[in-house]
This record gives structure tokens, C-alpha cells and sequence, in this order.
């Protein structure tokens, strides 16, 4: 007999929804099924993300809106985990009276104890760092044809912005054979892409001091791996992304031509402040190293405008590099300050108003840019990786290039898991729109 009904609410970035498939794997396991009615619900459980404050304030109201329904119903259970949770402990208790559970990013596997041991305790706090085993538990995947697989845990630099090193702890890297094995187990439940996730994958496996397991040769072994259409990975750090990366790209059958290599400024002075160990001059010359030697791949950048003491000429620097390397995308924030990071302590913050002001005109050139990029494509046949009918348009079909650009065509959903060529018509600046060829 069923347990109940779950129901999970995750924010943030990709790693929090792996960690998600992880939560709804374990509630499986123990008998709980899915549910998208938070009114039938008998657990609801928020996997949530600290990274910047709009974030956070987001999802303390989603936790307040939920008041009424705990009144109304007290046996339902409500558990805060990842970042926020990891963050703020106690505190999320005082923010909100009726959550019945915290639990941190370094306990995840913990949920089934939990909910044996809310029984007899009214509120449950699991933040401890100590030791996790993350290789025994069960995960549901959420991704449509892609499954995310992690590579490596935590992060080890310390980006004077950031707040992950201290929600996550120091990168940990996952032993190569339990990659393999993940992988292989997600290619025979039928999965033709996977996606590799680290916050730094380009040091994966340094930590396990282990002669010849790094990034490159995880990559090669992956991609000899049978029946796996297509291999991404997720984030590469400019200071630690080498050329032998690129050439093993262009080099494999199945890893996709799509380099996400995060800048966040284009000017010297607030790299440095940053702590990002690169200067623009060497993120251009990995650039350049990638448009030779792998022509049609995409480039995509993360960027924040707004961090401390930036000037109107850091800015400037920042705008002149967007326009040198032309982004195929790029997902642009204002600083957010995070207590407990370096650079919330900076003295110059930049007023909110600059900020948005800042935002705004670089969202203008980037999204000029992207359309121009996608407009290239226009008459082209390309491979799409069949994800399903479109959210926004039943008659459709949705798919990725193995630039990861999205596309939108006509065609049977049977064709969903399927690779296809597709003939670009139409390019706008976050889609494309063509015609199945084959
Ligand atoms: N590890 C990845 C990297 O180094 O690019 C991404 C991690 S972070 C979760 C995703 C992006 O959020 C970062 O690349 C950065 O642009 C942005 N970010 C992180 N902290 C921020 C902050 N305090 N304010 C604004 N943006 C921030
Ligand atoms: Fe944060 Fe920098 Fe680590 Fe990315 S590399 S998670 S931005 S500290």
C-alpha cells in the first residue's frame, strides 16, 4: 500500500534538481508516489538554492504560501533541503513556524530517517558536513531524455561572489567506475543523453590523486560507451579548461559541440576581485583555440553586472568582450551580495539602480546577438535530439541541436528519444523553428 503522496518543489540550478531526483527517488522507495495537487499532498518538500538573494526571497514565500494548507491539514509534512536549507538551519524554523524539517546538502540521503523520526520529534534538523554516502541512493529522473549524472560534489574556488563552497563544501570528486556504472545503468533504462554535472568539471578527478583519471579521460571513456547518443557536461572554469578538452570533443562520436565557459566579466581588475584566476586575454585565447578547431560549436557565458567598484570602463570592458566573441547565449545577473562571501564585505557596492541599468543594456546586445547567431543556421540541415511535444504548443515538437539550441518542428511524438535531421527555417533569439527532413 502506498505511503502517501509527495510532492517536490525544486529551484536553482541543475545540481539541485539532480539532488531533487534523489529526494523523489527515496520517497519512491519507501512507498510515497508523485502528486502535482498540493491539496492531496501528504508531503511537500522545497529542494531549494541560495545562490542570490531574489532566489531566497522567492522561495521563503512559496514556503509562507503554504500556512493555510498546514492549518487545515497539521499531519502534513513540510521539509526544507539543499542550499537555503544548508545556509540558514535554524533560521528557516524562525522564517517559517510550520516547516517540519530542515535537511542540508550533506544529508540528502537522510529523508526516509527523517520521516521515521518526525514521529516522535515535532522538528528535525540534519545539517551535519560529516561523511555521505551519495552512491546508494535511488533516484527518479526528471529530465525528459536526458539524465543528469554528477561527476564531482562541492567546489574548491572560493569565486569571492559565490556561495556554494560554503552550502556545498569542498569539490569532491565521484570514482570513475561509479560514473560508468550510473551512466550505463541510464543508457539501458533507455536514456540518450546524459549530462555530466560538477561545478568545475575541468579539475574532476585531481582530488583522487589517481595517475590518469581526470576530465579528458572520463570523457573518452564515456563516449566509447554503446548506445549513448549524446554526452554534455556542465560548468567548465576558464582557468582550468584546456585545449586537450576541445580537440577531445571534436575528436569523440557523442560529445555535443556546446561549450558553456562562464566569464563573468569582461575587465582585468574584477576578474582578479573576483578570484577567478584568468585574465580576458587568456578566456579570449581559449576562445579562439574553440572557433578553429571546432567551427560550428556553440559558446555560451555566464555574466554578472554590478559586482563591487565595477566602473563604467569595467562595464565597457565587459560589453567590448560580449561583441568580440558573440555568444550564441549568455545568462546575465546583477551581484546579489551573500553573506559569508568576500565580496558582500566590499566596500564599493554598486546602487541597485546601475545594476539594472547595466543588466538591461547588455540583455539588449546579448539578445541581439543571440538571434544573430541562430539566424546563421538558417537553411542549414542539423541533428536534433527529439525531446518531446513542445510546452507551448501541442502541434509541435521540441528538440536540441547538439549545440543545444532549441528547435521547433513538426512531427510525430513518437519520434521523442529519436536523433533527426531537421531543416532550420526560422531563428528567433531563445529558438529555432524548422522542418523535418528525416
Ligand atoms: N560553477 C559554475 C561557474 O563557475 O560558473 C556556476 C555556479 S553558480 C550556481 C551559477 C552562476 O550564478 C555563476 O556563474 C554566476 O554567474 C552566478 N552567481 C553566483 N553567485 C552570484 C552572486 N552572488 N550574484 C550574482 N550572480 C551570482
Ligand atoms: Fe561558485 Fe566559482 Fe565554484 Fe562556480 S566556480 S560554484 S562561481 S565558487
Amino acid at each position: 500500500m502506498a505511503a502517501g503522496k509527495y510532492m517536490l518543489k525544486v529551484f536553482g540550478c541543475q545540481m539541485s534538481f539532480r539532488d531533487g531526483e534523489s529526494l523523489a527517488g527515496q520517497l519512491q522507495q519507501v512507498g510515497y508516489l508523485p502528486t502535482d495537487d498540493e491539496s492531496k499532498a501528504d508531503i511537500i518538500v522545497f529542494q531549494t538554492c541560495c545562490v542570490r538573494e531574489s532566489a531566497e526571497r522567492k522561495i521563503y514565500g512559496r514556503i509562507n504560501q503554504l500556512k493555510g494548507l498546514k492549518n487545515n491539514k497539521p499531519a502534513l509534512i513540510i521539509g526544507v533541503s539543499g542550499c537555503l536549507a544548508q545556509k540558514d538551519r535554524e533560521l528557516v524554523f524562525k522564517r517559517c513556524p510550520h516547516v517540519d524539517f530542515v535537511l542540508g546538502t550533506h544529508q540528502l540521503g537522510k529523508l526516509p530517517q527523517v520521516l521515521t523520526d518526525l514521529s516522535t520529534f515535532r522538528h528535525l534538523i540534519l545539517v551535519d558536513e560529516a561523511g555521505q554516502d551519495f552512491e546508494s541512493m535511488p533516484a527518479v529522473r526528471t529530465q525528459g531524455v536526458r539524465a543528469y549524472v554528477n561527476i564531482t560534489y562541492g567546489c574548491s574556488n572560493f569565486c569571492s561572489y559565490c556561495i556554494v563552497p560554503y552550502v556545498r563544501g569542498v569539490e569532491r570528486s565521484r570514482e570513475l567506475q561509479d560514473i560508468v556504472l550510473e551512466t550505463k545503468a541510464a543508457i539501458e533504462e533507455g536514456y540518450p543523453e546524459i549530462m555530466l554535472l560538477g561545478q568545475n568539471v575541468n579539475t574532476y578527478g585531481l582530488d583522487l590523486n589517481r595517475k590518469g583519471t581526470n576530465f579528458v579521460s572520463l570523457l573518452k571513456t564515456l563516449d566509447s560507451m554503446p548506445n549513448l547518443k549524446r554526452i554534455r557536461y556542465m560548468t567548465s572554469h576558464p582557468r582550468d579548461f584546456t585545449k586537450e578538452m576541445v580537440e577531445t570533443v571534436k575528436n569523440a562520436r557523442s560529445i555535443c559541440e556546446h561549450f558553456h565557459l562562464p566569464i563573468q566579466s569582461g575587465s582585468n581588475r574584477i576578474l582578479s576581485s573576483m578570484n577567478r584566476g584568468y585574465t580576458r586575454d587568456h578566456y579570449l585565447q581559449l576562445i579562439d583555440g574553440i572557433r578553429v578547431l571546432i567551427p560550428g560549436a556553440s559558446i555560451t557565458t555566464d555574466l554578472i553586472v554590478g559586482f563591487p567598484g565595477e566602473t563604467e570602463a569595467d562595464f565597457a570592458d565587459t560589453l567590448d568582450l560580449v561583441e568580440r566573441v558573440q555568444f550564441d547565449a549568455a545568462y546575465t545577473f546583477m551581484f546579489s551580495p551573500r553573506r559569508g562571501t568576500k565580496a558582500a564585505t566590499f566596500n564599493d557596492q554598486i546602487p541597485s539602480k546601475v545594476k539594472k541599468e547595466r543588466l538591461k543594456y547588455l540583455n539588449t546586445i546579448q539578445g541581439r546577438n543571440s538571434r544573430m547567431r541562430n539566424q546563421l543556421l538558417i537553411g542549414q540541415d542539423v541533428e536534433v535530439l527529439v525531446e518531446g511535444v513542445s510546452k507551448n504548443n501541442a502541434e509541435m515538437l521540441a528538440g536540441r541541436t547538439r549545440t543545444n539550441k532549441l528547435v521547433h518542428f513538426k512531427g510525430s511524438k513518437q519520434l521523442s528519444g529519436e536523433l533527426v535531421t531537421v531543416s532550420i527555417k526560422g531563428a528567433y533569439t531563445w529558438t529555432l523553428h524548422g522542418r523535418l527532413v528525416s
